[in-house]
């Protein structure tokens, strides 16, 4: 029995990274086209940096995160969700003070303890973005129409956004109270730790997975009552969206589940994955950098999951991208021709034509089938006739026509030929 990859992960074949990567090019062409510059972080982080940021009695930091002590006993964690990380190293870098306005963009693994199911994975991947340094109600407007950008260009199209507003943070406590006499007295219906949420963090009860509770919390949810500023700023925000042309939906009040947000949450759902998923959610984060140590700026930000992205392009029949045809591939009659054909293909890698070769001096036959494979545009023969002749032969399998190039201009030609992007 040979080994095999962890439950919850995966690996990525070839083929399978054709689409991934079509997504990872697409995130960083857009998030460039607005402005957003790449950042990476590490995999691992402190434990309490999520503590502090996505809150102790969130299910993420209690139940979801691969949490243990190093050999010198320090408490490791690797990381959840990509937010925290950006806004530690925004402080630990002091981004305020030599960027500004600091537009940050990020792909990579995230890691979850739960338990797998379908579209949930222990290593799961996710691009998102961060704009620090800003309250303005366009950074929000930005950053949802980046999001839906992404998405829309991935081939998610049948799309619904769902925008809310939590509120500042005295907002968030007047509604956890309503939140809170509302669901006094269901107490007794609500699990166990539900109750205990209850009088810790309301807005817990929310994200319950036990079906008694999350559909009581729902129901007795209503729209956060927000202070005149916080109105405003979102009354803005939907202006901002409207003028742009992204449609919306804003009659459905939802507290995300992590500790750091206020005002603007917004949620992206796509036809295909079922009711409660999201492809994409973020929101406005105003005390976050603060509380790490950083100074008091506002922040909004949006990640969204590239295998969830995947699914749902496939659901909604978004076509996986043909490869065309590109490059060389150079056959050899026999092992002895291995070394100057070698050399052609250096010379052709060299002036950026994709070229590969066999050098097992196999039959021409099984060259062509390997070069079919590749999906080389062309197969170059070189065999004693063609050394004779000092001319290779070159067969163009898209067009199915044959010539005879000779050695001298046979780079030159292909580089012609191939354009300087045959190379992937
Ligand atoms: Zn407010
Ligand atoms: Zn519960």
């Amino acid at each position: 029995m040979g080994f095999q990859t962890l439950r919850g992960t995966t690996d990525l074949l070839p083929d399978e990274l054709t689409r991934w990567s079509k997504v990872e090019h697409t995130v960083r062409r857009l998030a460039r086209l607005y402005g957003y510059r790449e950042i990476r972080t590490p995999l691992i982080e402190e434990a309490s940096l999520f503590l502090r940021s996505v809150g102790e009695t969130t299910d993420i930091v209690q139940k979801e995160m691969f949490r243990f002590a190093d050999r010198g006993g320090q408490e490791i964690v690797l990381r959840p969700e990509g937010t925290a990380s950006v806004v530690r190293a925004y402080v630990e870098h002091s981004l305020d003070k030599t960027e500004g306005f600091a537009k940050l963009f990020y792909l990579g693994a995230m890691f979850r303890a739960e338990r797998p199911q379908a579209g949930r994975y222990r290593q799961f991947h996710q691009y998102g973005v961060e704009a620090i340094g800003s309250s303005s109600p366009w950074t929000d407007v930005e950053v949802i129409a980046l999001c839906v950008h992404i998405l829309r260009e991935c081939g998610v199209t049948d799309i619904s956004v769902w925008v809310a507003s939590m509120g500042c943070r005295k907002d968030q406590a007047r509604s956890a109270e309503e939140l809170r006499q509302q669901l006094e007295p269901h107490k007794s219906t609500l699990c166990q730790e539900c109750r205990a949420r209850l009088e810790r963090n309301v807005f817990r009860v929310l994200d319950c997975k036990q079906p008694d509770c999350h559909a009581i919390a729902w129901k007795n949810m209503k729209l956060f009552s927000l202070c005149d500023e916080c109105a405003v700023h979102f009354d803005d925000v939907r202006r901002g969206l409207k003028e742009n042309g992204i449609a919306f939906d804003d009659t459905q009040s939802f507290a995300r589940g992590l500790d750091y947000y206020t005002g603007t949450v917004f949620e992206v759902r796509a036809k295909g994955l079922g009711a409660q998923d999201a492809v994409a959610a973020g929101g406005r984060y105003n005390h976050l950098v603060e509380e790490l140590g950083g100074p008091a700026v506002g922040a909004v930000g949006f990640a969204a999951g590239i295998e969830r992205v995947l699914m749902a392009a496939g659901h909604q029949g978004t076509k996986t991208p043909t490869t065309s045809r590109r490059g060389a591939y150079i056959a050899v009659t026999n092992a002895a021709l291995i070394g100057h054909g070698f050399q052609f293909v250096q010379q052709l890698r060299q002036r950026g034509v994709c070229a590969t070769m066999d050098y097992e001096a196999k039959s021409l036959k099984s060259q062509f089938r390997e070069a079919d494979k590749a999906q080389a545009q062309f197969v170059a023969i070189l065999g004693e006739a063609e050394v004779k002749q000092r001319a290779v032969t070159l067969k163009d399998l898209e067009k199915g026509n044959q010539e005879a190039i000779p050695f001298d201009s046979f780079v030159d030609t292909l580089v012609q030929r191939t354009g300087s992007s045959s190379c992937h």
